[in-house]
């Protein structure tokens, strides 16, 4: 099952399972602030998802990296958009971008990193 890139984004996006694309790898959620609950295995293609004891130690970096992406797309636009910000107001802004992404980056971080190491 050969599986093209573009796919592949709109698969990791939706949080689907990195072999078949189709599980969800997250329970819905009851509430607005319950906190994200992964399955233990893929619905569909029973993968399980935790391969390892610290296994998603490594999705951090992505969830890093990710939060430093948006924290400078945000500074870029912020400034682009409004030239006379103060230095507060500019980091309030991405303070409140990297804080109101950070559960969406947890649950990507995740899925990312699954499909990068899947084994
Ligand atoms: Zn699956």
């Amino acid at each position: 099952m050969e599986v093209n890139s573009k796919e592949k984004l709109i698969s990791i996006l939706n949080q689907k399972c990195p072999i078949c694309g189709k599980g969800h790898v997250y329970r819905k959620r009851n509430h607005f602030f319950q906190l994200p609950v992964m399955k233990a295995s893929c619905e569909v293609c029973h993968y399980h998802y935790d391969r390892e004891p610290g296994y998603f130690l490594g999705a951090m970096y992505v969830s890093y990296g990710l939060a430093v992406f948006q924290g400078v797309l945000a500074f870029l636009i912020a400034i682009l958009l409004f030239d006379d910000l103060s230095p507060l107001t500019l980091s309030l802004i991405v303070v409140s971008v990297i804080v109101g992404f950070s559960l969406w980056n947890y649950k990507l971080s995740r899925v990312i990193w699954m499909n990068i190491f899947p084994n």
